[in-house]
């Protein structure tokens, strides 16, 4: 390891340890910044805390970053979703190679010119890469707008997270909340009645509302669902309205100027209850390199339908809730999860008590050859939650088989940092392999895009919240009656 003592002011660590969080000293734990990629990023704040370092990492390293101490001074890690070879093309790697040598030579950022951000203005304000990886890299921006912009500009499997100015709180997972989960584990069994009501989610009416949020049935004439276009606007109010009418109490979230907001649904518990399960996806999409339609059909219209499709079926049934149930559709995941960074920074700031959050990306794609799947992160979430939805596939999908991606991070990751226990539901294991991610050709109607799979994966999703949650029939109702009316 080298670094300089001397100039500790101007340093961030980056520790590159598993999501293991490890025990570390207060004068870290007071200077963590959040966790970028699968790193853990901390400001090291004087020499002392520096040679409590060696101490306090056994797993992995500490990589030390210096920052231009009269450049610019907001930082965004970038990073290269893991992917599967198929997708290294060589018109990939000359995007890459192009992006590197803008980074290093251009060395400004063209500010665009109004609300649109693909076409470009008269201001610009300086770049600087100050650390890399193959894969992964930090820059200095002037402000949040150059970093906003910087996201557009990214190779396609590239994806950029502002740093913080100031530190976040670092929030393991309490003890007591892990053995919630560890009770619901020990007691689960198969319930005749959560299958009577997952069983009834629909591919029909799935399909009829990914092709109203991509517009391939031309209805809703969303031609992107950036979240900085217009299109997403108009998909966080029909999704709003389409949760209403399932009988959810909704409203919008907007948490940064510009963004499309987050859609908050809920349905409150029976009776009085201080907990909530939370479930989610994201509904701001990207698409390619410079061009507006963005159709997000897998990422994460498939995961937004899931949702959609739980309150249909919670409507359809007349359950009700022993605790309270959120469902939300999130925006600007792309540019650095920032729509559920909000979210869940306000509900620990308000003492929310989420006991579970499962979040749906990317729940369609399947590979010539491969079977249905259901992949879970290796590194970021609770092993406990992961283990519980595990189960519970083996219960009600038994046709997905299981296993972990290296693919990462998607909203749980929030929820994670805030001290929840949460994970993340994707569509195969290994590393992404959907040949139209981040790809504006991102529609359901082609090959390999398997809605039989989706609703095998919501049905998990849904099962997980009714064992999580609990709830009842309406009074009177059946099995049988669930089943009648299918
Ligand atoms: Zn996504």
């Amino acid at each position: 390891m080298i670094l300089n003592p001397a100039t500790p002011v101007a340093l961030l660590a980056i520790l590159r340890v598993s999501d293991v969080r490890p025990n570390i000293p207060p004068c870290l734990a007071n200077n963590f910044f959040g966790i970028f990629g699968q790193q853990s990023v901390f400001k090291i704040p004087d020499s002392s805390c520096f040679e409590l370092l060696p101490n306090t990492v056994d797993e992995g390293s500490v990589v030390p970053l210096y920052l231009p101490e009269d450049g610019p001074q907001q930082l965004v890690w970038i990073q290269e979703s893991s992917i599967h070879k198929s997708l290294r093309t060589p018109k990939y790697e000359a995007e890459v190679a192009d992006f590197v040598d803008w980074l290093l030579s251009k060395k400004h950022i063209t500010y665009p010119d109004g609300q649109t951000v693909l076409f470009e203005g008269e201001k610009s304000s300086p770049v600087s890469l100050v650390y890399h990886t193959t894969n992964s890299g930090v820059v200095a921006v002037a402000d949040q707008g150059a970093a906003h912009i910087l996201s557009t500009r990214l190779p396609r499997f590239w994806k950029a997270s502002p740093i913080p100015a100031s530190p976040v709180s670092y929030l393991p997972v309490p003890d007591a909340a892990i053995e919630r989960v560890r009770d619901l584990l020990v007691s689960l069994r198969f319930d005749a009645l959560v299958a009577g009501i997952v069983n009834g989610i629909s591919v029909e009416q799935m399909h009829k509302d990914i092709r109203y949020l991509t517009n391939e049935d031309g209805m809703s004439g969303i031609a992107s669902r950036h979240s900085f276009h217009h299109g997403s606007r108009v998909a966080g109010e029909w999704l709003k309205t389409q949760f209403e009418h399932a009988g959810a109490k909704c409203r919008f979230m907007p948490f940064l100027e510009g963004f499309a907001p987050n859609v908050i649904c809920r349905y409150d518990a029976k009776t009085e209850s201080l907990d909530t399960v939370l479930i989610s996806g994201h509904y701001d999409s990207r698409g390619s390199f410079g061009m507006e339609r963005a159709p997000g059909g897998n990422d994460d219209g498939s995961g937004t339908i899931s949702i959609l499709n739980i309150a249909r079926r919670i409507k359809q049934t007349g359950i009700t809730f022993r605790n309270n149930v959120e469902l939300v559709a999130f925006a600007g995941e792309e540019q650095g999860l920032l729509g559920s960074k909000a979210y869940a920074k306000e509900l620990r700031e308000s003492g929310a008590n989420i006991i579970l959050m499962i979040q749906g990306d990317m729940l369609a794609y399947r590979a010539p050859g491969e079977p249905p799947q259901l992949g879970f992160p290796r590194s970021i979430g609770t092993p406990e939650v992961t283990q519980l939805v595990a189960n519970i596939s083996a219960i009600y999908s038994p046709e997905l088989t299981v296993g972990f991606t290296p693919a990462c991070c998607s909203d749980h990751q929030s929820f994670h940092e805030q001290g929840y226990p949460a994970t993340h539901l994707f569509e195969r294991m290994g590393p992404i392999a959907d040949p139209m991610y981040h790809n504006s050709g991102d529609l359901s109607d082609r090959p390999g895009y398997d809605l039989n799979q989706v609703r095998s994966i919501c049905k998990v999703q849904f099962a997980t919240l009714l064992h999580a949650a609990g709830f009842d029939l309406p009074e009177g109702v059946s099995l049988e009656d669930l089943e009648e009316h299918d």
